[in-house]
């Protein structure tokens, strides 16, 4: 849950030609039951980038491929990194950092040693491939820090892979803030009480509601979208529901401004109430949230992603396809829900 969530997160090996790479809205968390990963033709793939084209992978899916699974639509960087093992993860502790104005000075001395490279926030796909093949042509590079995105690491085979996993694990480990006093308790029965007859419930993990009893939280989970999969899964922001406002109000402002009941609703000092058609991919995106958010050091200014970044990751056709298969994923029970936080 803190290296990758739901459909988010993929990794990549290659064989002599071929990158064999996760398909696609698939979760990494069933690649033991399920085929997850499509072979591409890693050549072609490669030439398709330096010609520039906005997807290079998905004309050049090879028959091997089980029936049905797109390449992923980060395929691009797996095929630029030159390592034969690419790890691509949406590390809570990465984006905690990745998300700080000045994350490449705090990330400096953290990741020192280490042949790594910061890349700016640009959009998945081609832009981020682009922004990636910039960064490796300045110099030979093991990890990619993306900023308000995640992590990317490269190896020659799987046991240095995760030598190198979990030596970064342990660099940017954050933690839960220990100086700080635990956030308050939810408010179960004022969320209750203003969910009734709506299709709103409390979130079902007391550590979910933390995003709306601290503060800093609370600020900052309200003030902008923190990362693509938080704008993808669950709407751009977070939506208060202030003092005294009915959720059917809020619902009616928003369907007159042309929007949808939001996924989550922050009720200042009492909890989080989430709509209860939520998908496991959501639910999932919504630990993640949470986990990014109590983890964002106290001392730093957080940059969002730009509202032209939002929309374009809303009206991107490859996000659309995630996001459907995403509503085709077997719903977890909700005691499966509450324990799936480390
Ligand atoms: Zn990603």
């Amino acid at each position: 849950m803190t290296l990758v969530q739901g459909a988010g997160g993929n990794i990549s090996v290659k064989t002599d030609k071929t990158l064999w790479i996760k398909a696609s809205g698939t979760w990494l968390a069933k690649a033991m039951s399920e085929s997850i990963f499509s072979a591409v033709a890693l050549d072609c793939v490669r030439a398709r980038i330096a010609l520039g084209q906005a997807d290079p992978a998905s004309a050049e899916l090879l028959d091997i491929s089980p029936h049905g699974l797109r390449p992923s639509i980060e395929t691009g960087l797996h095929a630029l990194m030159p390592h034969a093992v690419v790890m691509h993860l949406h590390s809570v502790d990465a984006i905690a950092l990745g998300v700080c104005e000045d994350g490449m000075a705090r990330l400096s001395h953290r990741l020192e040693g280490l042949a790594w490279a910061w890349v700016s926030y640009v959009q998945p796909g081609q832009p981020l491939t682009e922004a990636i093949r910039q960064a490796l042509g300045h110099a030979a590079v093991d990890v990619l820090v993306l900023a308000n995105h995640g992590v990317v690491l490269g190896a020659e085979s799987v046991a240095s892979a995760r030598l190198l996993l979990d030596n970064l694990v342990r660099r940017l480990r954050q933690g839960p803030h220990q100086s700080q006093s635990p956030a308050p308790a939810a408010n179960l029965e004022k969320l209750r009480k203003l969910g009734q007859n709506t299709l709103y419930d409390p979130a079902p993990h007391p550590r979910l509601h933390a995003m709306a009893t601290d503060l800093r939280q609370f600020a900052i989970a309200t003030a902008g979208t923190l990362y693509p999969d938080h704008a993808v899964f669950l709407g751009p922001a977070a939506i208060e529901l202030r003092s005294g406002q009915l959720i059917s109000t809020l619902i009616a402002e928003r369907a007159h401004a042309g929007l949808g009941p939001p996924k989550l609703l922050l009720v200042p000092e009492a909890g989080v109430l989430i709509r209860n058609d939520l998908s496991a991919g959501e639910l999932a995106m919504l630990e993640c949230l949470a986990l990014v958010l109590s983890r964002i050091p106290q001392d730093a200014s957080v940059r969002y992603l730009a509202d032209t970044d939002v929309k374009a990751l809303l009206s991107w056709d490859a996000e659309k396809y995630r996001r459907h298969l995403d509503q085709q994923q077997e719903l977890p029970s909700l005691h499966h829900r509450a324990h799936s936080l480390p």
